[in-house]
């Protein structure tokens, strides 16, 4: 109904420029159908390719997935170790770990890359999944059903199912005797891990990946964006292209289609966005996450040289009005104008000082600046469900600012500016607790950082610098290591 709507007379395109498709049940997951009406819609679309090729997947999901004939006979050959036929079903079974940030980039990862391969995507239904993300696919299940029979849990880098130690121990591989090629195993653990070695980061090479092609299930566990170096694969060179004529926009795209939030979080968002940043002419969001080092029990500080980083990048780059210098009510000019700030952090501090500083003394120009943050969970608890709901809300509640500022190095932001489409500015990570000069910069991109990228030249057969082979795959701001889309 329109009285959720932030502003109702406003017509919004709630399919996103074609990523999604009528027919779903919008009671059951409101924040589909919504997702527009709380987020500035996108000055980039989505290619009629793409859209083609979603359409293409969905009819895969559906086809292949649990329930059907096709998925028992897939599962049968699991259980009974040999490929007995073959059927037009290949699967990507990606298992989940990780904090919400990461979790986003993983499965946004593994979603292209079954798109590109041709498998259907299944994920974990062991790690609350479905209380936190809305089925994707109409009339089909992403959850891998509970007799699925691998005891993919004790799957590890080192476990004889592991593609990097095939490949090492010479079983398999895009490097073995043609003539071996024939015998490929009914599946293959893929360990892409940021404590990956040599082996399992062939994974990346285009041998590699063509023998992959024909392993009809892959098990995969992985942390990270990986999607960077899969445009340096050469066979989907092309295809990546087409479906990504703006090549900046891959998260973006594949995030608002892919991840949905259920009802329970996409209520406290939107509730929350209605109530204290709605109204105001500008919003600013603020991503604070402290990955310092030095002591334990201090690890969210408080930390001034990190407040006093905030508010110059916030200042500096005329983000958030300056603060005057004089005590409150000796300010001159009066203006009408408001700017809600939401930060997201473990930790209070910095919004209370925040807010303190811009009550104390007001601002040059008269504008009022309210801070507001949903929570302060003070640790980082991945395995338990309502600290994970929050830090969901949090990222879309980030997701619906018109600027960012977010924290070098961590993917909770990432998820946060390709959800909205802003480029944000990145504060760099200090050293020895002093504030970086300067304190943050504009990102080349809305693109999230591919942080542990292979550095390997799989033609040369050797190390490589991987962030200056194609202009559009570049070494991130924020991890000099790092490769992310431009
Ligand atoms: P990263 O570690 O910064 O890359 O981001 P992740 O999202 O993968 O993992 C961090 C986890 O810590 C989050 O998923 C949350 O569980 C928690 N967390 C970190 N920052 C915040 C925050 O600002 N708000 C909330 N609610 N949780 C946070």
């Amino acid at each position: 109904s329109d009285d959720l709507s932030p502003s109702p007379h406003i017509e919004y395109d709630k399919l996103l420029g074609g990523l999604l498709i009528e027919g779903f049940d919008e009671k059951s997951c409101r924040s589909r159908y919504q997702f527009a009406r709380y987020h500035k819609s996108s000055a980039r679309i989505p290619s009629p390719y793409l859209i083609q090729r979603l359409r293409k997947q969905e009819a895969l999901q559906k086809k292949c997935g649990p329930g059907t004939k096709l998925y028992k006979k897939a599962a049968e050959q699991l259980r009974s170790g040999q490929i007995i036929n073959v059927t037009d079903c290949k699967y990507l079974f990606l298992t989940i770990h990780a904090g919400l940030g990461n979790r986003m980039l993983e499965i946004t990862s593994a979603f292209l890359y079954a798109l590109i391969t041709n498998r259907v995507l299944l994920v974990d239904r062991y790690k609350e999944i479905a209380d936190l993300f809305c089925e994707p696919f109409p009339d089909t299940s992403w959850l891998v059903p509970s007799d699925f029979p691998l005891n993919y849990g004790e799957f590890t880098q080192s476990s004889p199912e592991s593609y990097g130690n095939m490949v090492q121990n010479k079983v398999v591989g895009g490097n073995t005797d043609r003539s071996l090629a024939g015998t490929r195993p009914p599946y293959v653990y893929v360990h892409l891990d940021g404590n990956y070695g040599f082996h399992d980061k062939l994974f990346y090479c285009e041998d590699d990946q063509q023998f992959l092609q024909g392993v009809p299930w892959l098990i995969m566990r992985t942390d990270m964006y990986f999607i960077p170096s899969l445009f340096l694969i050469p066979a989907y060179e092309d295809e990546l292209s087409r479906l990504f004529p703006e090549k900046d926009t891959v998260f973006h795209h594949l995030a608002r289609y892919l991840l949905h939030p259920t009802n329970n979080i996409w209520y406290s968002v939107t509730k929350y966005y209605r109530s204290y940043l709605a109204k105001a002419e500008k919003r600013v969001g603020v991503q604070i996450r402290i990955f310092e080092t030095k002591g334990i029990l201090q690890r969210n500080g408080p930390f001034p040289h990190i407040l006093n980083q905030i508010l110059s990048c916030a200042q500096n780059e005329k983000l958030l009005p300056e603060i005057s210098m004089t005590e409150e009510g000796t300010t001159s000019t009066k203006n009408n104008r408001t700017i809600a700030v939401l930060t997201t952090s473990l930790s209070s501090w910095y919004s209370d000082r925040i807010q303190e500083k811009y009550n104390n003394h007001g601002t040059v120009d008269g504008t009022t600046v309210k801070v507001y943050q949903p929570s302060h969970e003070e640790y980082q608890r991945s395995r338990n469900k309502k600290h994970n709901m929050k830090a969901l809300a949090e990222i879309y509640l980030l997701s619906m600012t018109d600027v960012l500022i977010t924290s070098g190095f961590s993917t909770f932001g990432y998820a946060a500016q390709g959800l909205a489409g802003v480029t944000p500015w990145i504060m760099f990570r200090s050293e020895n607790h002093v504030t970086p000069d300067p304190p943050c910069r504009r990102a080349m991109s809305m693109e999230p950082c591919f942080h542990q990228a292979p550095y390997y030249d799989c033609k040369a057969k050797r190390d490589a610098d991987l962030g200056k082979v194609v202009p559009y795959v570049r070494h991130c701001e924020d991890v000099s290591w790092g490769l992310k889309i431009v």
